[in-house]
């Protein structure tokens, strides 16, 4: 190992702290309250030199997802690197002098993990494996099930916990989620239904003492609490279950609760504890450990056998020996010595802050957060935040039941629930890093959530799966929003995330902590708002993207088709796995330039990366058109693709595989998304070109202007804005980039909020609702790019929101009358030409 290992870094104080020169007054009550756990005594650094020093990667973004994976600091990777520049590091298993390097310094690394436990190599065994989900499965997979063993858990637990029972139910065990009732020395088990029946049901009992495994975590992951140690001793000294003739064996899954809490294994002497060293320093992912008890060394049971754990073993018999120690004979294959090679400097990093000062550092921020965000309310008096956990508890010293998670809802003042996934939608866009959902840990979810099995089975059924967009069922929430501190986390990312639930969520006045000029009010479709004016509205450009999400050409006239503009989105580019590709993964494809020559019937195509235009013919002939499958935004759709001097093409251009696909004409009639009375979308097919919901979309230049005005005013500078808003000039918005077919121009910003149908030069449309936007227009189209001080979905997110979307635009298609027109004559009859009068009817 090299040298230097024992050199200290020092953190370079020569970033100033400026936040002092403008305190925020929560910063000052915050400070009053929690002087003596904020930030690291003896010397160290401030929490802001720390931060800007160690940790340049968060470039002032707000990271709050610690218990998803905490940062690894500066100083401990570069080490690292220097170690890994300086060290010869051999396989462990060969027996050169490198090797021995290795093996020595695998050794060392398992001291300093039991340390961090405060225990030693004649204790317990530190097992090396690919994480805390590898160590929960090694225990599960090699318990010495019978069929009079119990797999007890609590409600609390991680899915990789969960997943033992599998192991012990096909055993024929018998496997129980339970409750913890009273704490210290008082506590009971209660049980809940079994989970399932069990499944192997043995004929003859098995003979002998069986073991039984109690798993909980140390902290939950869903909602920071923390359970009670003494469990351990309890179950281990058979006071608890009273009845029982088992074994107890007591796993500790302690992947989230070890980061911020030391467990004091020689106290608390657990049989086997999961962890995972990304959650305690960030670094390396892939490394985690399952401790074993030396005592309880002998009761895995494991059957297989990988490189680097026997002994001696003979190919063509069935004779095996296995090598010695348990470390030896459970960790198969080559261990990961590289990774393991980092630990120390982990370890280092926070062993230096000291792991009583990282658990009051952070238990002062939760404890902070958890009471602003609970005292948050609307200007009707109803509560804004519904909190999980046990926050009224201590955070800190012995008898502290909270870890450092905030997991919450929010309400609107009229009492409804705001689903997770807008909440993060709207984190993402101010920079703030949080986790939502049920991070798998069902069971605190149901519990908390108060979801019933039955309803979760339904909820099922109506399509939620984890990762989905259904937040609210049924008028329930089906996760949570979670912020989670690491031991670098400080009050100015709790200001933030206060400021953002300030700004978006809550309905009063005094939190409007921004600019007055930016009015929230919800986009309302029905009320007479938005003044009609007087001004004549004009069609002032047509737009035709003849590619899905490439560039597009504007025309003077143009036919109109059954399902759009003729030729709009009748190509689509699909990646080498068949999914349409769109400028969300691929922002470059705006470069692609493109045209439709009508009198040859040829789509051109350029960009800026080819020399070579291409030009295809607008319908294959038979011998280049070849059926193929695609997946469109998650619907399967069909089409027939070229051949394959066009897909080079696209491929050398967009520097990714892919080819690209035609519409056959009328391949694809879906419905429309349904039942949202906001959007007014029919129930009845609609002919659609790869267009994601609409047949036309049209944006208003008035509107557009306000946008920009908004934009302007909410960016200036002032006492509120978090100090990361770079005061860049803001770069006004061009109508092209929300990708409109038309632009239309007069009238007052938002009247065609109002608008149910309209007649455009004696073209009739209806309106389908407003076009829900994402990031993507945030993407500059001229340069593939998003710009500094540019951020118009922000500032859409500021004041047009409605029911969980950002409505920018409206969404158009044939009237009835004019669909069928379209079908049955040539598309040549129905021309719209720039320049006529536009005509919105609200009725
Ligand atoms: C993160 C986590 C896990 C899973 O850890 P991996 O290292 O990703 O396998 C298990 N349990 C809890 C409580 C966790 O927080």
């Amino acid at each position: 190992m090299a040298a230097d290992e024992e050199r200290e870094t020092e953190f370079p104080s020569d970033h100033v702290n400026d936040a002092a020169q403008h305190e925020d007054p929560r910063k000052q009550e915050f400070l009053s309250l929690y002087k003596e756990q904020y930030g690291y005594p003896n010397g160290e650094s401030t929490i802001d030199e720390l931060r800007s020093y160690e940790f340049p990667q968060l470039k002032g973004d707000v990271y709050l997802d610690h218990a998803g994976a905490t940062l690894y600091s500066r100083s401990q990777v570069l080490a690292n690197l220097e170690d890994l520049c300086q060290t010869l590091y051999g396989n462990p298993h060969s027996q050169s002098g490198c090797s021995n390097i290795s093996s020595n310094m695998v050794s060392k690394a398992r001291e300093e993990v039991l340390k961090f436990f405060n225990v030693t190599t004649a204790e317990y065994n530190c097992v090396f494996t690919a994480g805390a989900t590898a160590a929960l499965k090694l225990v599960g997979e090699n318990f010495p099930w019978t069929s009079k063993s119990r797999f007890w858990y609590t409600m609390e637990n991680h899915n990789s916990v969960l997943g033992i029972r599998e192991y012990a139910l096909a055993a024929g065990a018998s496997a129980y989620a339970l409750e913890v009732e009273g704490s210290g020395q008082q506590q009971n088990l209660k049980l809940r239904a079994c989970q399932r029946r069990t499944m192997g049901s043995l004929d003859k009992e098995e003979e002998g003492v069986a073991f039984s495994l109690l798993a909980f975590p140390s902290e939950c992951n869903f909602s920071g609490k923390k359970f009670d140690l003494d469990l351990v001793k309890l179950m281990q000294s058979g006071q608890c279950p009273r009845d029982s003739g088992d074994k107890w064996i007591v796993l500790i899954d302690a992947a989230k609760g070890c980061g911020s809490s030391q467990l004091d294994l020689s106290t608390y002497p657990a049989d086997f504890v999961a962890i995972s060293f990304y959650k305690i320093f960030g670094y390396p992912t892939g490394l985690g450990a399952l401790l074993i008890r030396t005592q309880s060394s002998g009761i895995l049971q494991k059957k297989y056998f990988g490189g680097g754990t026997v002994a001696a073993c003979v190919a063509d018999a069935d004779f095996v020996q296995r090598r010695e120690s348990i470390e030896q004979w459970l960790e198969d294959g080559t261990v990961p010595f590289l990774g393991i090679a980092a630990l120390h400097k982990g370890f280092l990093t926070v062993n230096r802050l000291g792991m009583p000062n990282i658990g009051m550092h952070v238990g002062s921020l939760a404890k902070f957060t958890a009471s602003q965000l609970s005292g948050l309310k609307h200007e009707n008096g109803n509560r804004v935040c519904v909190l999980y956990g046990n926050h009224t508890s201590v955070y800190w010293g012995n008898n502290c039941n909270q870890g450092p998670i905030v997991t919450f809802n929010l309400k609107r003042s009229d009492d409804s629930w705001i689903g997770y996934r807008e909440v993060e939608k709207l984190a993402a866009l101010n920079g703030i890093h949080l986790r939502t959902g049920c991070f798998c840990n069902p069971g605190a979810c149901s519990k908390l959530l108060g979801l019933s099995e039955a309803e979760i089975r339904a909820n099922l059924t109506a399509g939620h799966i984890c990762w989905d967009e259904h937040d609210i069922i049924d008028g329930k929430p089906t996760g949570a929003v979670r912020v989670s501190f690491g031991y670098m986390s400080s009050i100015e990312d709790v200001l933030a995330l206060l400021d953002f639930i300030c700004k978006f969520f809550l309905n009063n006045r005094e939190c409007q902590t921004g600019n007055q000029a930016v009015t929230r009010n919800p986009v309302k479709r029905t009320s007479n708002d938005n003044q009609k004016s007087d001004e004549n509205i004009y069609l002032e450009s047509i737009t035709i993207y003849p590619i899905k999400s490439c560039g597009g050409f504007t025309v003077d006239s143009w036919p109109l088709s059954s399902c759009g503009l003729l030729y709009d989105r009748e190509w689509v580019v699909v990646s080498a796995f068949g999914d349409a590709l769109t400028q969300k993964k691929c922002p470059m494809m705006c470069l692609i330039g493109t045209y439709i020559e009508q009198s040859r019937k040829m789509l051109c195509v350029t960009s800026p990366s080819m020399k070579r235009r291409l030009e295809i013919p607008v319908f294959p002939t038979a011998e280049q058109a070849v059926d193929v499958r695609l997946n469109l935004c998650g619907e399967r759709a069909f089409g027939i693709s070229y051949k394959k001097e066009v897909a080079d093409w696209f491929t050398e251009a967009l520097g990714t595989p892919c080819s690209l696909v035609r519409r056959r004409p009328r391949s694809r009639q879906v419905h429309t998304r349904g039942g949202d009375s906001e959007t007014h979308v029919c129930d009845h097919a609609r002919d659609l070109s790869y267009a994601n919901e609409g047949q036309f979309l049209l944006v208003s230049r008035a509107s557009v202007e306000d946008l920009n005005q908004r934009a302007a005013l909410s960016l200036q500078p002032n006492k509120h804005n978090h100090k990361r808003i770079a005061h860049h000039p803001v770069i006004p918005v061009d109508p092209m980039r929300f990708r409109p077919n038309f632009v239309v121009s007069g009238g007052s910003a938002f009247e065609e909020d109002s608008w149910q149908s309209l007649n455009i030069g004696g073209n009739k449309f209806v309106v389908l609702g407003g076009c829900n936007r994402c990031q993507m227009i945030n993407i500059d189209q001229s340069t593939g790019r998003s710009q500094e001080g540019s951020n118009p979905l922000l500032t859409l997110a500021s004041y047009r929101r409605s029911k969980g979307k950002i409505l920018f635009g409206l969404l158009l298609a044939n009237s009835e009358k004019d669909q069928e027109r379209a079908r049955t004559h040539t598309t040549a009859d129905r021309i719209i030409k720039v320049g006529t009068k536009v005509d919105g009817k609200s009725v």
